[in-house]
């Protein structure tokens, strides 16, 4: 099989960068293995909440061009100040292309609850989801917050907890519903996605909504948790229409809904745009010609290999087993790349689990056009994009979503050479 660009890894980088360079009329392939990190997402995307020395950012666009001075090595440093602005202008027009909704200004971060009902810096957040301009300022003053009867993976107490602090009273409800009883039979089936199946029937949406108006009595708006829509578009809007006020939803513990639905709409955007997508096929191994990549094998395709112009590697870090740590090294399994981490193993990672870790900044090596780097030599037509990359920490700096997206544009744009 032969295309002009085969993309190893389909999560959010691998997905970004396919589509552009369908968009730019490419023929493109996409192998992936399986779920990617955007199924366990927040509904948000993170672009820069703090610099490497700790302080927060709150103009993200500003904090990427600090970065060239303080963190050369970062992939926002590599790609230029200028363009990585540029591209986070791009970056959500393409999740809107692809039916994601998302609002968000790359020059000023706002807020989104957690799940624990905590507010964090980011860049853009799907619609629907509850956010606010100002840490400690809700948009409303008396609250109810509903939870599906069983449901374990949402936390109504800690989430009051914070809200109280921000002068909200908060007030509890439940729902229940026989096709939600049958789910509980069994305890570990009471996860996010099989409740939000129940919720794609109208009538359940329906019931659920009768509910929600005698909850929402006194209170000036609802919250719940992402519970709903998994394979409708409309459901928020239909409880917000039967009940008449603000209902915003709270991201919950994984499977994310939001995720699942990012997932599946960027999937439909890149086949829609031509491209081919390979899902759970792994590529095993890859033939190279001098400092090239002539083809890559994939484990359900055998000896048929996939041929192409340029590859990019985005099979994403050691969540997605992009990266691999043995003993005393990283490595990278599909092409042997170069990485870049501490030899000593103690330096790797501390005890205490919320401090600044080591790991996370290990990755692939790359050069400023993030060329994959092979045995100190530049791979002429690898590139690699998103969570593998080296040099950056996605949860101490949040800015993982960023780094997918942004780099994915900059190797779909040194491919094409085509500058939007
Ligand atoms: C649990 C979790 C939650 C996160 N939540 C957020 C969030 O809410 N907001 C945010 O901004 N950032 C979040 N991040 C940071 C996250 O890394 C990025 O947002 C981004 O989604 C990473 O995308 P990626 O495509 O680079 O990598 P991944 O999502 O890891 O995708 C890599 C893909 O490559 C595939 N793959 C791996 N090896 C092979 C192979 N040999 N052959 C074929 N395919 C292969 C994997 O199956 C996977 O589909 C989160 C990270 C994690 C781990």
């Amino acid at each position: 099989m032969r295309f002009d660009t085969v993309i190893i890894g389909g999560g959010l980088a691998g997905m970004t960068c396919g589509i552009r360079l369908a968009e730019a009329g490419q023929r493109c392939a996409i192998v992936s293995q399986g779920q990617s990190a955007i199924h366990f997402s927040s509904g948000s995307f993170d672009l820069l909440g703090h610099l490497p020395d700790g302080r927060s950012v709150t103009d993200p666009v500003a904090g990427i061009a600090e970065l060239a001075e303080t963190a050369p090595s970062h992939p926002y440093s590599k790609i230029g100040a200028e363009r990585c602005a540029r591209y986070a202008q791009e970056a959500p027009e393409l999740l809107r292309s692809a039916g994601i909704q998302v609002a968000g200004d790359s020059r000023r971060n706002h807020f989104r609850i957690t799940p624990m009902g905590k507010a964090k810096a980011t860049w853009l957040t799907i619609d629907g989801y509850l956010t606010t301009d100002e840490a400690g300022r809700l948009p409303f003053k008396t609250v109810c917050i509903v939870n599906v009867e069983g449901f374990l993976d949402f936390y109504p107490e800690f989430i009051a907890q914070e809200f109280r602090e921000a002068g909200v009273t908060c007030r509890f409800g439940s729902f229940n519903h026989p096709d939600v009883e049958q789910i509980r039979k069994n305890p570990s089936e009471m996860r996010s996605a099989n409740i939000a199946r129940v919720f794609d029937h109208e009538a359940n949406l329906e019931a659920f909504a009768a509910e929600l108006r005698k909850l929402a009595e006194g209170c000036d708006a609802l919250i719940l948790p992402a519970l709903i829509g998994i394979n409708r578009n409309d459901s928020l809007e239909f409880l917000r229409t039967r009940v008449g006020l603000p209902i915003y939803l709270l991201p919950t513990l994984p499977p994310s809904i939001p995720g699942i639905r990012a997932q599946q709409a960027l999937q439909r955007r890149f086949r829609a745009l031509g491209g081919e997508y390979f899902l759970g096929d792994s590529v095993v191994s890859a033939e190279m010609e001098g400092s090239r990549v002539a083809r890559i094998f994939t484990a359900n395709h055998g000896n048929i290999p996939f041929e192409a112009a340029h590859f990019v590697l985005a099979t994403g870090s050691f969540f997605s087993k992009g990266l691999q740590a043995t003993p005393d090294r990283i490595v990278e399994p599909v092409f042997g790349a170069d990485t870049e981490f501490v030899p000593n193993r103690a330096e790797w990672y501390t005890l205490r689990f919320f401090d600044r870790q080591a790991y996370q900044a290990f990755g692939v090596k790359t050069d400023s056009a993030l060329r994959v780097v092979k045995e100190g030599q530049v791979l002429e037509n690898l590139y690699g994009a998103g969570a593998g990359l080296a040099g950056f920490h996605p949860v101490q700096e949040e800015c993982g979503a960023g780094v997918s997206m942004l780099s994915a544009l900059h190797v779909a744009e040194n491919i094409s050479g085509m500058k939007r």
